[in-house]
């Protein structure tokens, strides 16, 4: 073993906790540092009148990537929470009365496509094989390291082939026009983007391995909520011997023109530390607790991802039909995108829904759901949230589920919240996007402006989304042990 480093965190969001644990069980001595009441970050939840809603990621995807963390721990994702596989995984709904169930089984999805349209099941059978090979591709090139530029991509590929399979000339939007003859079933393809705070009219469509990701590894819900994987990063880190400190705001990052020293806390006090992991947005980083102005305009140069604006309703009763998770597609998914990419609100918002309580009752009273309604929204955007929770329950009642009449409660969150809560500027829900080719390569290095500074979380490589964030961890972890070995 390397010998022990004092690491300060600073975040204690999902990459912050997985960045810990990874360290920790490495032999260092590490401690988190959290402005917030509780760890987790966008992993977070809120409760009010018996019901729970999780208010940030409501879908987990990948949990090896999480066992893997737990592991090095001494224990397993599915020792610490209660993990199920849902079937089906998604509900899609669309205003003229069209419906499709996607499942966790590909006979039955792609029986499901063409019932939708006859010749869609093959068409959904090749574009998920597409995406198998998109995604074996990603792995052993964009995700298995850090990365300093394309030439790091192209070093880790195989062969000039490996270029052409990763799909990243092209729009989604285009990979589905040339995939489905159907409105609808492009509008399925589309929402992938929005997976990483993109547009499907800029994304690449290397996106297009995410439904095979989803098709091939599953949908994943842990009983009790997402937050039942929060409380679980939080106990494993604390056994391990990592030092939790909540309500604990860090103002700087200390350091001399080559490396960093440590960090001094909001009461002033000063912590030493060999290397600081800031999980902290990177403009947050670069802008308040380590001015660099070169290295915020680096940061800068990369978009930052979508917002959302939120509702959690508490419904009496139960509704027909819907699935633990739905989408309710706009009319128009170009016009919404063109609106989003312009930075306004779309009138007609397509609308994500998790009800939790069609799996697991307890996140709800008995017979009633949990309505999470997500929309996106540009970030820095300004919402009349009272006007826009009208026009989006509207819009639901329009698909024929009106929840107008049977809601106790509708708590809404804006990107403002988003920002507020998290520090994330402009309330962006991913960090930062992946529209455009040089998306990828524009994303803050792992790797920080100055010797033993290092960045963790989704605003830097390699982007948002739980397990992209423990991936960041992963990555972080490994070069910290290169760098002092
Ligand atoms: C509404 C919503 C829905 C989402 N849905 C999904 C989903 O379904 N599936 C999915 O995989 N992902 C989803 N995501 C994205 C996912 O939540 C994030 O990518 C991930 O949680 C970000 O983790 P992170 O490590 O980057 O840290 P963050 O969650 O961004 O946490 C950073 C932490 O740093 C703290 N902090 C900031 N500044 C300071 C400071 N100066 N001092 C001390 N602490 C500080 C913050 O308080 C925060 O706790 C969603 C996000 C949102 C908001």
């Amino acid at each position: 073993m390397n010998a022990s480093r004092r690491i300060a965190v600073v975040g204690g969001g999902v990459g912050g906790l997985a960045a810990a644990i990874r360290l920790r069980s490495a032999g260092h001595d590490v401690t988190i540092f959290e402005r917030n009441a509780r760890v987790g970050g966008k992993l977070s939840t809120y409760t009010r009148d018996g019901f729970t809603f999780d208010i940030g990621p409501s879908l987990l995807t990948l949990p090896h990537v999480f066992d893997d963390v737990f592991r090095l721990a001494g224990t397993a994702l599915a020792e610490q929470v209660d993990l199920v596989r849902l079937d089906p995984q998604f509900r899609y709904f669309w205003r003229d009365g069209a419906t499709l169930t996607v499942h966790d089984d590909n006979d039955a999805t792609a029986a499901a496509f063409e019932a939708f349209r006859p010749g869609a099941g093959s068409a959904w059978r090749a574009f998920d094989a597409h995406g198998g090979e998109i995604w074996k591709v990603a792995q052993r090139t964009f995700f298995a390291g850090p990365m300093t530029g394309p030439l790091t991509v192209l070093r880790r590929m195989n062969s000039p082939r490996d270029l052409l399979r990763i799909d990243a000339l092209r729009t989604l939007n285009d990979a589905a026009r040339e995939t489905f003859d159907d409105d609808h079933l492009r509008q399925w393809v589309g929402r992938y983007a929005t997976y990483s705070g993109s547009s499907p009219r800029h994304v690449p469509a290397t996106m297009a391995c995410i439904p095979h990701v989803e098709a091939e590894y599953g949908c994943w819900y842990p009983m009790g909520g997402l937050g039942t994987l929060r409380d679980a990063f939080e106990r494993v880190a604390i056994e391990l011997g990592v030092e939790v400190r909540t309500s604990t705001e860090v103002v700087d990052v200390a350091a001399d023109a080559r490396s960093v020293s440590g960090i001094q806390l909001a009461d002033g006090e000063i912590v030493d530390a060999d290397i600081v992991i800031a999980n902290v947005d990177a403009e947050h980083l670069y802008a308040d607790l380590l001015p660099d102005d070169r290295a915020l305009r680096r940061v800068r140069r990369a978009d930052r991802s979508t917002s959302g604006f939120v509702l959690c309703v508490g419904a009496r009763g139960t509704t027909p039909g819907i699935g633990h998770h739905n989408v309710w597609f706009s009319d128009d998914y170009y016009q919404e995108f063109r609106a989003l990419d312009a930075g306004q609100l779309a009138d007609d918002p397509t609308i994500y829904g998790c009800v939790s309580a069609v799996t697991d009752q307890s996140q709800a009273p008995d017979g009633d759901e949990n309505w999470f309604l997500l929309v996106n929204t540009p970030p820095d955007v300004d919402v009349d949230t009272e006007r826009y929770r009208d026009v989006v329950l509207a819009r639901l009642a329009e698909h024929g589920v009106d929840l107008r009449e049977r809601m106790t409660f509708a708590a809404r969150m804006a990107p403002a919240d988003i920002e507020r809560l998290y520090r994330s500027p402009g309330g962006a829900i991913y960090g930062t996007s992946s529209n455009g080719m040089r998306a990828a390569f524009a994303r803050p290095a792992n790797r920080g402006a100055r010797a033993g500074l290092y960045l963790v979380g989704g605003s830097s490589h390699p982007g948002g989304g739980l397990p992209l964030v423990a991936t960041s961890a992963a990555i972080v972890a490994e070069m910290i042990d290169q760098d002092f070995a």
